[in-house]
């Protein structure tokens, strides 16, 4: 197989249009069989759910090559549990776990050429998505749906290694106590962009939420949860359900234990303590770990003792043994590298 002529080491966090995509369509009370197809553009109703009421959820993934050769990507099974969640939330019907699985398999296949190689830093990340095609007028769920797997190839999250960055507490609130916070839903960043445009303008790279109801817990940023190292070496994460239940969260916590030999712990964190805090770190598919070197409240700074230069060395080792388990350097538990190729 051919790869495509792309200069992986410079590609940035973008969309590229890719050869195949999955789509089934919802209609009648049932999902068609779906297929690959060739066509990038989605055309539906101009009242079609999505678009007026913003009934969609999606999911995010990567596929990459190993050391070895193979493509694989990293604990699918559980983004197919998730967006099942995210869907009965929304009140949008289901696509089944498996089919889901099946789906990016072949999306990942389809599209080989578009896979960068191992050692470039490039990924291909795979973006499911599950919106209302159907019209509606009243508010109400749509009768008609459209499950999409498309793929792009993406440059590393951080280009030249993982600055720490400097994040500041919002005045804005990103997740309702029992609203759609722990969902992973299009509405959730719609209306986070004002505040992290905001955020940009004022130079942060990223904004701390922290809980509407008392404003003094930590929950997380618009699109990475938080993880804390605590001065005795012991991995601490914030607990609310409102948080979105990170993959990259829960998969660093359990090599904390697993691997490091570490005490990890899910709590609720206020702010005031944060600055007690070795090292502080944000957990996502697309970055990993951003390390985090400074949080300004209100001018009042919290500088982490690891400091702006490199990450603190509880997060480093988390970060080193994730991305090698990933990348098949070093044997991850079972099922959490997927072979597909
Ligand atoms: C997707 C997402 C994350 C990160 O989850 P991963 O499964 O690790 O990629 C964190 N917070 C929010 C709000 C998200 O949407």
């Amino acid at each position: 197989m051919q790869k495509k002529d792309i200069d992986w080491g410079n590609l940035s966090f973008a969309y590229i249009k890719t050869d195949k995509r999955f789509v089934s369509n919802y209609k009648n009370g049932a999902w068609d069989e779906g297929a690959l197809v060739d066509d990038a553009t989605v055309c539906i109703s101009e009242c079609a759910g999505v678009i007026q009421y913003s009934q969609t959820v999606f999911e995010g993934l990567k596929a990459y090559t190993t050391e070895d050769g193979h493509i694989v990507c990293f604990r699918p099974d559980l983004n197919a549990a998730r967006i099942e969640e995210s869907a009965k939330r929304l009140e949008i019907p289901v696509f089944p776990q498996e089919r889901f699985l099946k789906a990016v398999d072949e999306v990942v296949a389809a599209n080989e050429a578009f896979v960068p190689p191992y050692g470039s830093g490039a990924t291909f990340y795979l973006r499911p998505v599950l919106f209302a095609t159907g019209p509606v007028i009243g508010v109400k769920p749509a009768e008609e749906y459209q499950f999409r797997i498309f793929g792009t190839p993406v440059g590393p999250y951080f280009k030249g290694g993982a600055k720490p960055i400097v994040i500041k507490v919002s005045d804005f609130d990103r997740a309702a106590p029992n609203g759609t916070g722990h969902i992973k839903a299009g509405l959730n960043y719609a209306m986070s962009l004002h505040a992290i445009v905001t955020a940009h303008e004022e130079g942060y790279a990223e904004n701390l939420y922290l809980d509407p109801k008392t404003r003094t817990k930590v929950e997380e940023t618009g699109g990475a949860n938080f993880l804390f190292v605590t001065k005795d070496n012991k991995v601490v994460t914030p607990k609310s359900n409102s948080i979105l239940p990170s993959i990259t969260r829960r998969s660093l916590v359990q090599v904390a234990k697993e691997y490091l030999g570490l005490e990890a712990e899910e709590r609720e964190i206020t702010l005031e303590e944060v600055k007690d805090m070795a090292e502080c770190g944000l957990c996502g598919t697309a970055a990993v770990i951003s390390p985090v070197g400074k949080i300004v409240d209100h001018g009042k700074e919290i500088c982490f003792p690891s400091g702006m230069e490199k990450m603190g060395p509880i997060t480093q080792k988390l970060y080193d043994t994730l991305t090698g388990i990933q990348m098949g350097r070093i044997e991850g538990p079972k099922g959490w590298v997927h072979r597909i190729k």
